[in-house]
């Protein structure tokens, strides 16, 4: 694999359109100066790894991506550090996710040194748009992979296309962090055991907008899913895992549904589990069902229940509602451990905490 080429002719956006930008970036309505782009063939592999301004792709019709879905991404955040490097959060993770979903499609599989240098390479072109250390803000890093093969036939691409995007976004809670009410959806399922379910591809986001109408008609901001097979088992919402704090006090257990084959493996969700732990919460993954959900918010068994993911790194459930009815979490206001677990792990994110696990990557 040669060096990245980069753009002879950069075309940075102008210097006060980009602090006006980043002054309210909000969530991936801007993008950076600048793309990567590394293309796939099964004669050369990967090759040609090239920073390039940020723009269209030119498709053919025909690319196989248009027509089977045959796409996979990654979402991940990088944080300005208070020494003023530049670092993002258990980037290694997402490449090995990413990898995982390119396998489950049949995909090329990119490399773990060559996702992590494209990272690199993207933030030290574009460093101007990492936002200033202390705030909430970061930059999103969007690596995603398609099918460019030209033709009709159901069968794997022989080429694909990895591109990696990146949009400063600002603080998810800039008024302070809101629970959300949450959609306990019956009508549909999001992934069956066998399917895509533990893919980031792009279908299963296709399949969710449906869903996320009826929670948006219901007044809710996010869906929760059951399982396929007996819609009674708790999975995961549309692009978050879930949650549940038992307990209070001294007494707490933190519970996730368990890693059942048609769930996401979140990164957050994973970190979560051991910084709970170390906080000294009796930690269990196991199944949930959508009744002890309910009725242990309803006796006051279930004290907390929150959501976890890249994008807002944990966001409280205020309610949860459902075809019958609604139930109100503790008291309809973000919890202790909730809090607890929010204020450190983005205490780590931001290098103002000690990363004692190594999780954080200088790019
Ligand atoms: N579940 C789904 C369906 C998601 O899209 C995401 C976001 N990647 C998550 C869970 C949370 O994963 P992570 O903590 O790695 O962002």
């Amino acid at each position: 694999m040669t060096a990245f080429s980069r753009t002879p002719h950069p075309s940075p956006v102008p210097e006060d359109r980009r602090a006006e930008i980043l002054a309210d970036p909000g969530f991936g309505r801007y993008f950076t100066d600048h793309m990567v782009t590394i293309p796939w063939t099964a004669e050369q592999g990967w090759h040609s790894p090239s920073v390039v301004p940020y723009g269209p792709l030119l498709l053919d019709p025909a690319s196989m991506v248009l027509h089977y879905g045959q796409e996979i991404f990654e979402g991940l955040k990088a944080y300005q550090q208070p020494d003023g490097s530049v670092a993002s959060f258990r980037p290694d993770a997402n490449a090995a996710r990413f990898r995982a979903s390119a396998g489950r499609l049949a995909m090329a599989e990119l490399p773990d040194e060559l996702f992590l240098a494209s990272l690199t390479e993207l933030l030290t072109v574009d460093r101007a748009w990492v936002p200033p250390a202390g705030g909430e803000e970061s930059v999103y890093l969007r690596p995603f992979m398609l099918a460019t093969e030209v033709g009709l036939g159901v069968r794997p691409s022989a080429e694909y296309l990895y591109v990696l995007i990146a949009s400063p976004a600002g603080a998810y809670f800039p008024g302070g962090v809101q629970p959300v009410d949450v959609w306990l959806c019956t009508d549909f399922t999001r992934a069956a055991v066998g399917g895509t379910g533990t893919a980031k591809c792009g279908g299963n986001y296709a399949a969710s907008l449906l869903p996320q109408a009826q929670a948006t008609a219901h007044g809710c901001a996010q869906v929760a899913y059951l399982d396929a097979a007996e819609h009674r088992w708790v999975e995961e919402m549309g692009g978050m895992n879930l949650f549940y704090v038992f307990g209070s006090g001294d007494s707490v257990e933190v519970v996730t549904p368990e890693l059942s084959g048609s769930i996401l493996p979140g990164i957050t969700r994973d970190s979560l589990l051991l910084l709970a732990k170390e906080l000294g919460c009796e930690v269990t993954e196991r199944r949930i069902s959508a009744e002890e959900w309910l009725t242990g918010c309803a006796s006051g068994a279930i004290s907390e229940v929150f959501a976890c993911g890249t994008a807002a790194v944990i966001t409280p459930v205020g309610k949860v509602k459902h075809n019958e009815g609604e139930v109100v979490v503790g008291g309809g206001e973000p919890g202790p451990v909730t809090m607890r677990l929010r204020d450190l792990l983005t205490k780590i994110q931001r290098g103002t905490a000690p990363d004692t696990h190594s999780w954080m990557h200088t790019l």
